[in-house]
């Protein structure tokens, strides 16, 4: 599995290469708020390596989405959302509307949020 991939926006943000709203640095991971956010908390967490999906981060068990998933509540608590409640996705492939094809888990909260989605 690449680190990096040099045509990736994501990996570009994570080198600090491309501007980002960063709220959380982690070793292994960043976080950001989505520069299109769709509800008032609405923050992208990424791993800093390359893997293009949730399944292949998943594939390679080096448990990373464990971690994504711990920093989302935390950032939910910092947001005041994880109370209220709060939506932790990972959209993937393209029918998903993943339209960035390195992970990212989008943590969103402070509005109410519909089911099924759109
Ligand atoms: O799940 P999906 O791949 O569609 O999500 C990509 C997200 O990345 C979008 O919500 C988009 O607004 C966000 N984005 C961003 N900063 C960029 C480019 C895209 O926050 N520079």
């Amino acid at each position: 599995m690449a680190v990096s991939e040099p045509d990736c926006l994501f990996c570009k943000i994570a080198a600090g290469k491309v501007p980002a709203d960063i709220v959380r640095e982690g070793e292994r991971t960043l976080a950001f708020r989505d520069i299109n956010p769709q509800a008032p908390v609405h923050v992208l967490i990424i791993p800093r390596d390359h893997y293009p999906t949730a399944a292949a981060a998943g594939a390679a068990g080096e448990g990373l989405l464990d971690e994504i998933a711990r920093e989302a509540h935390e950032i939910a608590e910092a947001g005041g959302v994880a109370e209220g409640g709060y939506r932790l996705v990972f959209n993937t492939g393209a029918d998903a509307g993943q339209t960035v094809f390195h992970l990212h888990g989008h943590v969103l909260g402070g509005r109410g949020l519909e089911w099924p989605p759109g």
